[in-house]
């Protein structure tokens, strides 16, 4: 393998690109991390034919060899995570405490779908015609396209190949570009794994190029993609002329509501783990704050003063809380929305500073506005930035109006020691994920994550319910 540049993974093999990307550190952009192989057209339609190839062999290899490759994967993320951990944090900004968590749930990924592989069950059934037997049964949908966002590039790179893998499917991933270390780190782990040539490749490249490739192909079976709403509509229309199976994560702009009754200390801590955890970059962050009059003084100054305590510098750090913004172009955008909230009317009442470190990176101190409304730009349009803002209102009723009056749906979450507010706000919030007293981010990697309206589309990721998007389903009539 050459030295310094990073290749593509295609049919089994390390394959040079047309072009190379210089992979730049957020934290410090003397960081060079590495070059990093660009895929062509050519180079992508290689790859589908290698999975269309590799697909058949991995569905005949057995479930010892699938649970064995999967388990295989899961141990060395998990044994690797901080040395890869410190790889991500460098590459996307994220603190160092972060990029280890991520590696380590993306092991648990691996194992949950290595146990899947040897639960799938099949069912039979009588038919309506007397003497005939009738088999339902699950198979591979066959070639996987994955589309991966910069801000969780090893999670949800490993909640997409894991379950298409565990299913019997082959893999064509390409990542974000900005973030193609991480990936490259995983498909390295993977290559090593005993898999068929072909079930698994990895080609790196802008989504204009190589995305766009995958996105119009007629050879693969179904794309899963997690990005931005732009992007996610684009892959809707494509995938759609060629009848793709499809499925989108994409934005949200998701609430927290505080209400009187809430246990403050809580409260705060929800806020500020959920709105500026990994720098305000995740689709789960709660951008609105949704506060009911009776103690939204003492929550606002009981936030600002956690605000203060919050550590913002290089994301490998020791006591670092908030890393480096991923890059230049979110940098400007999370700016731009800064000035935006200003010149819509919220005050801003902590934060917002760019900020000078040892290394040159992109630095912010997260932000905290009050005084808005919901039908603010700042509060309808996903910043994914560290920038919260408040919004006061009467009572639950006007939270609960407020918090799904968004084209978005991803998370909602509510903070109160009521089990009537709590038990009413579970029913009614139009979200995918509900959290009661705890943070809108954070979800488990067992169970379904997805969203409703904008956030969503095609059946849900992750857990038990994956199947739906990575098989399909066989039903075999049979007269003995
Ligand atoms: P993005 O839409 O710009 O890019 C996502 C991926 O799509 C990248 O790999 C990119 O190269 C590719 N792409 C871009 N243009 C393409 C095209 N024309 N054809 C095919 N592929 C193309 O999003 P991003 O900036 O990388 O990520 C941030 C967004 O991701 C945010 O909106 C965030 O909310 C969302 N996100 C959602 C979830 C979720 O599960 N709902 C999770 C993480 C991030």
């Amino acid at each position: 393998m050459s030295e310094s540049i990073f290749r593509n993974y295609i049919a089994g093999e390390w394959v040079e690109g047309t072009a190379t990307v210089a992979n730049i550190s957020p934290a410090d952009i003397n960081d060079v991390i590495g070059h990093y192989a660009q895929a062509d057209k050519a180079q992508t339609e290689a790859a589908i034919a290698a999975a269309i190839q590799g697909q058949e062999a991995w569905q005949k290899s057995g479930l010892e060899q699938r649970y064995s490759v999967l388990m295989a994967i899961g141990d060395e993320l998990i044994a690797r995570k901080d040395e890869l951990g410190e790889l991500l944090a460098r590459e996307e900004g994220k603190t160092l405490a972060e990029g280890a968590g991520e590696i380590y749930r993306s092991g648990q990924f691996f194992h949950y779908y290595a146990a899947e592989v040897l639960r799938q069950m099949g069912e039979s059934t009588d038919s309506v015609r007397p003497g005939v037997e009738i088999e339902t049964r699950r198979e591979p949908v066959g070639v996987v396209g994955i589309i991966t966002p910069w801000n969780f590039p090893t999670a949800t790179g490993a909640w997409k190949i894991a379950p298409a893998l565990a299913f019997g499917n082959a893999v064509v991933w390409k990542p974000a570009n900005q973030v193609p270390a991480s990936a490259w780190a995983l498909t390295e782990i993977i290559s090593r794994q005993c898999l068929p040539a072909g079930t698994f490749n990895l080609v790196m490249g802008p989504g204009s190029q190589v995305g766009d490739v995958l996105i119009n192909s007629r050879d693969i079976n179904a794309l899963t993609f997690t990005g931005s709403l732009e992007t996610g509509r684009k892959v809707a229309a494509a995938t759609a002329v060629n009848l793709v199976k499809c499925q989108l994560e994409m934005g949200s702009k998701n609430a927290l509501v505080v209400l009187d009754d809430a246990d403050l200390d809580n409260a705060v801590e929800c806020a500020v783990n959920g709105a500026f955890g990994g720098t305000g970059q995740k689709c789960t962050a709660s951008s609105r704050l949704i506060v009911t009059e009776g103690i939204h003084d003492r929550f606002v100054e009981a936030v600002k003063a956690r605000m203060q305590k919050l550590v913002v510098g290089h994301p490998l750090k020791a006591g670092v809380h908030i890393g480096a913004v991923a890059d230049a172009r979110q940098m400007e955008q999370n700016l731009e929305y800064l000035e935006l909230a200003k010149r819509e009317g919220g005050e801003l009442v902590y934060g917002g500073e760019v900020l000078q470190e040892d290394t040159e990176g992109y630095y912010m101190q997260p932000a905290l506005f009050t005084g808005t409304t919901n039908d603010m730009r700042i509060n309808r349009e996903e910043a994914f930035a560290p920038i919260a803002c408040v919004i006061k209102v009467k009572d639950f009723e006007e939270a609960l109006s407020t918090l799904n009056d968004t084209n978005f749906g991803l998370t909602g979450g509510i903070c109160t020691q009521s089990l009537k507010y709590a038990t009413e706000f579970k029913r009614r919030a139009k979200t995918g994920c509900v959290m009661i007293n705890l943070p809108t981010a954070g979800t488990d990697y067992h169970v379904p994550f997805g969203g409703r309206k904008d956030s969503s589309f095609g059946p849900r990721e992750q857990g038990a319910y994956a199947k739906e998007f990575y098989t399909v389903v066989k039903t075999t009539y049979m007269r003995a």
